[in-house]
């Protein structure tokens, strides 16, 4: 099948004066290329402030600059002196070709030679006028790895493309000033198969006949827009059309998805949740959705979750999974649709200047997602999902070497991509609740109002974040901002106290001290839960909400005051500190943790919990066993989920693994039970049989997943669909009761493209040698990975039947000797994957440990991957670490605090 998409862009560059350029790029599917033009130019366009600024900045880098400056120039911040943003069609930060030939390029009418000018990655010009007017041709090709203009192409040969351009991807489609203070108008025209669907950030147009089996849609020009937010979206898409209300306004919703993959009752869901957050944000934000439409799209092989292109969100697959969504993942979506429907005014109606302060867009659209959802799922329910899930994962992040500020220097595009993560996300979101709590929401709420008026459309920073809200505050907030926004790291709150002969307080305090990586002490504002046993429940009987600064805080209010059976520090999770729980505290959750019947307060206990173990100061055994006690029993559904990831991820590598047996029989024997005894066609149901396969180690156990795959045995409303099976047939094939013939066969029943991936990851997964070494070949020879492929291949490789750890000991030393020369080869997102996925996994331990130490003195690193693999080193230490305490609290029968056994040499961001 051979197709034609044409694409005209106009109105990037006006901010800079000068408007009405076009782009037109002409894209062949055979071979996949793009020819794109350029042209910059125009006459009546009111003049900015920047635009002298940037030319001076263009004639003194490009008259003086060389070919081999550009080409090894990475993006770099607008205030560096290399700046070099001219339009261009530049490599990506790995090296990535963009465009594969360059046919033209004119400035201001006059052709240039492009085997002068263009320097493979930038194009250089001289003579540049008042106004100037360039004009591109090129050739780009499609991306296969997701970033740029992808194209996937179904196993029948339907064809589907999406745009994915943050961080710096526009210009492997157009040439663009690809940062994100440079803000401009797009306006685009399609040329496409006439029988797809075009989506783009305006409304789209009546398509008109371009000629046989072709059309064209010519789309209205957008509002100022940063490029990475610029979007294309066409395919033969199924589309649902709907609006939104709100105070009179109809804004037109689309939501799409490939043929059959959305079903009625999830497009009337997704809708009025989206339809819910424009009027919860407009309100809160005091502007209304800023622009003309809100397109959702679910588009196949997105590398993030989600994207919020403006007015066209992209989301991924994943979020739609068949034959039904459970209840936490329908949660995860909404808070997801509502995370990007945020960004439409964070992020997209005011735009951070440059990549340091992508929290101004990520920790708000993150804390404002789960602000709109607490008003219909419930206040406590929300956060406490927040407080467990990825705030969690924040204090784990900023534990280690490499853990930033919520705010810090971004040198270039490279570093930017390594920006997306648990400190920007929920650090940033948990920093912005304390915030509301130390000001008083009425005034965040003001300071976030003032913020719009004074930048919409336009770009912002920290300071003038703080200045929106610091408004008329005598104490101004430049103090709190260093503590909280400018330096890394969590700290530790413990309780410090007497008793007297009563068994009340006699003395109170809260001691704060450095978490595992150095950070500077905080001033707080929290509040201390005291709870006591009451007819067999746990109940809150004092909340004392206070300040606290510094090591040691006294708490006078505590003074005489019952010890009560619970102590719980930063009840209600105001504040971002790991909390500490005392011995008796610690003794009344072993036995009724299941006994607090407040949400919040049990999903904070429960994340304490897991704390202490990651830190070395609860045994892994200990806090798997609690869980199982208590799992059928926890209301939750979100808190349920996760404790069942966190029972199976502390069997897996925080017991010591001379329990690891053990505690997998347990794991799978307690997931058979509840599957057996949870209601029929369940979320819990479902969700038991998968952990039971994920755990499974003996005869009996593999033998009843067999059963299920082959219908020998059946639960009632255990729907079978093609995801299970290959999830059980994976567990029969780890434990050597399946092979090739049974995966073959499998493929057959199920050829979509799910299903190939599937088979990949099962092949991958057998415990035979050859099977690895397959596996580890197609990783590190192949050139253009498609993501999904990565993460099928590298999940496959990585499990290992209990015992069969040989399988992988030969590739530790492999893995450094080949890691530098795939994170060159591959973009951001698949070498990441695979630096990350590919690392060795426990029980290899210290030897691993010595190989990243050494591996890490090498001078010539990618900053992205020596954080990667350092990170991975350190959490390595941290498992055998727990691992350690694990072991010695069955030695002495009781958990206790054990000292660190496992020395830390490196310190991965030390390394020059
Ligand atoms: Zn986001």
């Amino acid at each position: 099948m051979t197709h034609t998409v044409a694409l005209e862009c106009s109105d990037f560059l006006a901010r800079y004066g000068p408007t009405s350029q076009a782009i037109s790029c002409i894209r062949r599917e055979e071979p996949p290329a793009v020819r794109s033009t350029l042209s910059a130019g125009g006459r009546n366009a009111p003049r900015q402030d920047r635009l002298a600024e940037l030319r001076s900045d263009i004639r003194k880098l490009y008259t003086a600059g060389s070919p081999q400056d550009g080409e090894s120039m990475p993006w770099r911040r607008p205030s560096e002196p290399s700046r070099s943003t001219w339009p261009g069609t530049p490599a990506g930060p790995s090296g990535v070709q963009v465009a594969s030939r360059v046919h033209g390029i004119e400035l201001n009418g006059r052709a240039l030679d492009p085997a002068v000018c263009w320097t493979g990655s930038r194009i250089l010009l001289h003579d540049l006028g008042e106004d100037n007017e360039l004009r591109v041709t090129a050739d780009c090709p499609y991306a296969a790895s997701g970033e740029g203009l992808q194209r996937t192409v179904d196993p029948d040969g339907t064809v589907h493309l999406h745009t994915q351009f943050e961080v710096c991807a526009a210009r492997r489609v157009f040439a663009v000033f690809d940062q994100p203070d440079l803000k401009a108008p797009l306006r685009l025209t399609v040329t496409a198969p006439d029988h797809w669907e075009v989506f783009s950030n305006s409304p789209t147009p009546r398509p008109r006949p371009a000629g046989p089996s072709t059309a064209r849609w010519s789309f209205p020009a957008t509002p100022p827009l940063p490029s990475y937010v610029m979007a294309l979206v066409a395919g033969p898409f199924q589309v649902y059309r709907s609006q939104a209300v709100v105070r009179g306004r109809a804004i037109p919703l689309a939501l799409a998805a490939r043929a059959s993959l959305l079903e009625a009752s999830e497009v009337g869901e997704i809708l009025e949740v989206t339809q819910r957050g424009i009027e919860y944000f407009s309100t809160v934000f005091g502007q209304e959705y800023p622009f003309a439409k809100h397109d959702q799209i679910f588009v196949p092989d997105l590398v993030p979750t989600a994207m919020e292109n403006a007015g066209c969100v992209t989301l991924g697959e994943e979020l739609l999974p068949h034959p039904r969504a459970t209840e936490a993942l329908r949660e995860r979506r909404a808070e997801t649709v509502l995370h990007e429907l945020a960004h439409m005014w964070f992020g997209n109606l005011v735009t951070m200047n440059w990549w340091d302060d992508l929290w101004l867009k990520e920790a708000f659209a993150t804390y404002w997602a789960a602000a709109a959802q607490a008003e219909t799922v419930g206040h406590r329910r929300v956060w406490a999902t927040f407080a467990n899930g990825k705030k969690a994962a924040a204090y784990q992040q900023d534990a280690l070497p490499t853990a930033r500020a919520v705010c810090a220097p971004v040198p270039d595009t490279a570093r930017a991509a390594t920006a997306f993560d648990g400190i920007t996300y929920a650090k940033g979101a948990a920093v912005l609740r304390q915030l509301a709590a130390a000001i008083g929401p009425e005034d965040f709420q003001a300071g976030i109002r003032r913020y719009f008026t004074r930048h919409r459309w336009g770009n912002a920073d920290l300071q003038d974040f703080l200045a929106a809200m610091d408004h008329d505050r005598a104490d101004g907030l430049a103090g709190w901002s260093e503590q909280w926004f400018r330096t890394p790291g969590h700290t530790t709150v413990r309780p410090d106290f007497d008793l007297d002969e009563n068994g009340g307080y006699s003395r109170f305090a809260i001691r704060q001290e450095p978490g595992t990586a150095p950070a500077p002490l905080r001033d707080h504002r929290l509040a201390i839960g005291c709870y006591h046993l009451v007819d067999g429940h746990l109940v809150r009987t004092d909340r004392i909400e206070t300040t606290i600064a510094g090591a040691h805080t006294e708490v006078p209010g505590m003074r005489g005051r019952r010890q009560p059976d619970l102590l719980l520090l930063n009840d209600d999770d105001l504040t971002y500190a790991q909390a500490r729980f005392d011995e008796r505290s610690l003794t009344t959750l072993r036995e009724h943790i299941g006994d607090l019947s407040d949400q919040l307060a049990r999903a904070l206990c429960w994340g304490t919990c897991w704390n202490m173990v990651y830190n070395a100061e609860f045994a892994a055994r200990a806090y798997v066993r609690m869980a199982l006690s208590v799992l059928d029993r926890e209301p939750d559904t979100a808190l349920r989920e996760l404790l069942r990831l966190r029972v199976a991820a502390a069997v897996e590598r925080l017991v010591h693994p001379s329990w690891l047996r053990t505690g997998r029989r347990l794991l799978a024997d307690t997931a058979h039970r509840l599957a057996l005894a949870a209601d029929a066609g369940s979320d819990h149901q479902l969700g038991w049989v998968r952990t039971m396969a994920d755990a499974a180690v003996t005869r009996g156990q593999t033998a009843f997943l067999c059963d299920l795959l082959h219908h020998v045995q059946a639960l009632p409303g255990l729907v079978l669909d093609a995801g299970l099976r290959w999830t059980l047939l994976r567990t029969l094939v780890v434990n050597g009761h399946a092979g090739t013939a049974e995966i073959e066969e499998e493929l057959r029943r199920d050829q979509s493209a799910a299903g190939r991936l599937h088979a990949l990851g099962v092949r991958a997964a057998r415990p035979e040698p050859a099977a690895k070494e397959a596996a580890w070949q197609q990783l590190v020879s192949g050139s253009e990975l498609p993501l999904p492929l990565v993460t099928a291949l590298v999940g496959g490789f990585q499990t290992i039947p209990v015992g069969g750890h040989e399988l992988l000991e030969g590739y530790a030393a492999r893995y450094f000797e080949v890691i530098g020369e795939l994170w060159d080869r591959h973009p951001y997102g698949v070498a990441r994957r695979l630096a990350h996925g590919l690392y060795p996994r426990p029980p290899v331990g210290q030897r691993v440990l010595d190989l990243t130490e050494r591996f890490l003195l090498r001078p010539d690193l990618a900053p992205g991957l020596r954080e990667t693999v350092g990170n991975a080193g350190q959490t390595m230490a941290r498992c055998l670490d727990a691992q350690a305490t694990d072991l010695r609290s069955w030695q002495a029968h009781l958990p206790k605090p054990a000292d660190s056994v496992v020395r830390l040499a490196f310190r991965p961001g030390a390394a020059r």
